[in-house]
């Protein structure tokens, strides 16, 4: 069982996929002040298929 998975509509896949939310922190500067974001991102999760 996994937390944090969620299936969506993916527009790449396009199919449902799975999509994992993922919380990262980024870091920019802007005008010389460094500013910390926190962003959430949805990954979608590809299951390894043979082609
Ligand atoms: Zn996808």
């Amino acid at each position: 069982m996994k937390d944090n998975v969620k299936t969506d509509f993916c527009i790449s896949c396009r199919r449902e996929r799975p999509y994992s939310l993922k919380k990262e922190t980024i870091r920019k500067t802007i005008r010389g002040s460094d500013y910390d974001f926190s962003i959430t991102s949805a990954v979608c999760v590809r299951p390894v298929e043979a082609r």
